[in-house]
């Protein structure tokens, strides 16, 4: 038996399961050179890997049409010109062939005038990732296809890994890189899967099929238990079911402070999946609808009848208020179709309101989904990432525009719609006055506050201990931010991970607070601190 322990929960709970370990793939080529009378060997097998990777193509072009234009580029003349080229004159192998040939195709669409033709850089790129797994003869783990209880131990867990999941299987993750707030912290808290992250060399100490046992609220792992502390972990597992039933008890109430003052309690979402199993919980709406979800489980930027699908349905689904924040791509968020050019410091890069102002028509699309979806409940539009004024007019220009748009194709929305925006910047902390005058509400990303106030990257293990919400300086931002938006009779909700933390409702409800939105999981445990104040 091996124990660890970790200094912070990314999501609490207790999970006892095997481990499922998901490793990520090493695409690097081979690179030994091709004797002379290899060549034809080499050639065969290319000829092979591109049968396989038609077939695979076609079948999925059944399901969905990108696929078709995928097998028209794997299928194409040039491809193929360079790869056996660089076999029979550069005496490379298939897979450094492949690689290279990829790499130039894929530069020759990069530097195309036409946007449209730019983006198909990265089908390319996700061609060529086809090609070599062929030809290494690796098949990647398939996330979505498990089907029995497990526990998903990985180095690190992206949010395209962490969307294809199946709560109903996956009863615990942990990982060996990411913070507390990193985004499988946040999908698990959102689906109630105990998670661990920073728990560096786990995977050295681990089988699949491992028996794992894990209390996340007090970040113990035990592998391979036996005796008196399988038994331990089976006792807390049932403890916590119990707790979780007890406080269900609270559900019915609303929350309202012993001081009288009624507090609004959101849920957190990337998907509508999330409102559905959530619409139990007495929420009073949605306070952050995270909509690059929506994009990065996609092939390709989605289209606005597509968002507006997803808009509406929320919106039906949540009769209440629904948050939706605009797209907030970049940081540790990337697209698998669009390419983004290295950042020294991603987090202080090109991401969110940024990417909205800089590609006017993917943010024009976005915004006329949202302003349709309006006028079928209680929508309000919320801007992340803010850290002028000048932003924040020209966000809101666009939303006007977009209404202008739809009212002279007598398309309805909801002409009160709010705008607000996130208050996530130290800029945003420093001008709260002067953006509480042009914002209609303010909601505090505690995620994002925490790490730039501090600076501490809030995804980076070995400074997880210095990421602390808690730190005064955050603390007074935070209330420097409820006090001027109450200044000019604006509603401050905060939908960072803080909202969520039972221990920090006693301040934020100190500090006027007023309205909470987390994960669905914590609904529960919030909703009981704020009737005990
Ligand atoms: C935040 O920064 O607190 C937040 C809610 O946004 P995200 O975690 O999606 O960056
Ligand atoms: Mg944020």
């Amino acid at each position: 038996m091996t124990e660890m322990k970790v200094e912070k929960t990314a999501s609490r709970g207790i999970a006892i399961a095997p481990a499922y370990i998901y490793r990520e793939v090493d695409l690097t080529p081979d690179t030994y050179l091709v004797e002379e009378s290899k060549v034809q060997q080499e050639e065969l097998q290319f000829q092979e890997v591109k049968q396989a990777v038609l077939a695979e193509l076609e079948q999925l072009s059944q399901e969905n049409p990108i696929f078709a234009a995928h097998m028209a580029i794997a299928d194409d003349y040039t491809l193929q010109e360079g790869v056996i080229g660089r076999i029979k004159s550069g005496k490379r192998n298939v897979q450094q062939a492949i690689a290279e040939t990829v790499e130039e195709v894929a530069e020759i669409f990069g530097q195309m005038e036409d946007e449209y033709m730019r983006e198909r850089k990265a089908d390319v790129l996700d061609i060529g990732k086809r090609f070599l797994l062929k030809c290494k003869k690796i098949t990647v783990q398939d996330l979505a296809a498990i089907g029995e209880p497990v526990i998903v131990v990985a180095k690190d867990l992206f949010p395209s890994d962490t969307v294809k999941m199946n709560p109903e299987f996956v009863k615990g993750i942990i990982t060996e890189e990411g913070g507390v707030t990193s985004h499988v912290s946040i999908m698990a808290k959102n689906y109630g899967i105990p998670a661990l992250t920073g728990v560096s060399g786990i995977l050295e100490k681990l089988k699949s099929g491992n028996l794992i046992c894990m209390d996340a609220g007090s970040g113990r792992i035990a592998i391979e238990p036996e005796g008196a502390v399988l038994e331990d972990y089976r006792k807390r597992l049932e403890a916590d079911l119990q707790e979780q039933e007890e406080i269900r008890k609270y559900r019915s109430m609303e929350a309202v402070t012993p001081g009288g003052k009624r507090i609004s309690l959101c849920i957190n979402v990337g998907n509508t999946e999330e409102i559905k199993l959530a619409l139990d919980k007495n929420i009073d709406g949605v306070g952050l609808f995270r909509t690059e979800f929506l994009y990065m489980e996609n092939t390709h930027f989605p289209t606005e009848e597509e968002q507006f699908a997803v808009y509406k349905e929320a919106a039906e689904l949540c009769p209440r208020e629904v948050t939706i924040r605009t797209l907030d791509i970049g940081g540790d968020k990337n697209l698998p179709y669009y390419e983004f050019e290295p950042e020294e410091n991603p987090f202080l890069g090109w991401r969110a309101i940024r990417i909205s102002l800089d590609m006017p028509d993917l943010f024009r699309t976005q915004l006329r989904a949202i302003l349709r979806a309006s006028a079928f409940g209680h929508i309000r539009i919320m801007f992340p990432m803010m850290i002028s004024v000048e932003e924040l007019v020209q966000a809101k220009e666009m939303v006007e525009q977009c209404k202008e748009e739809l009212r002279k194709e007598q398309v309805a929305f909801d002409e009160d719609i709010e705008t607000g925006m996130m208050m996530e910047t130290p800029a945003s902390v420093l001008l709260a006055e002067d953006f509480a005058r042009e914002a209609d509400f303010f909601s505090i990303g505690t995620n994002d506050l925490t790490q730039y106030i501090l600076a501490v990257d809030r995804g980076n293990k070995k400074i997880a201990s210095r990421y602390d919400s808690f730190h005064p300086a955050v603390v007074k931002a935070i209330a420097a931010i409820i006090c001027a938006g109450h200044k000019y009779n604006r509603k401050v909700g905060m939908c960072g991970e803080l909202a969520g933390d039972v221990n920090a409702v006693p301040k934020l409800l100190e500090l006027g607070l007023d309205e909470f939105s987390m994960s669905a999981g914590n609904i529960d445990y919030v909703r009981r601190a704020i009737l005990n104040g």
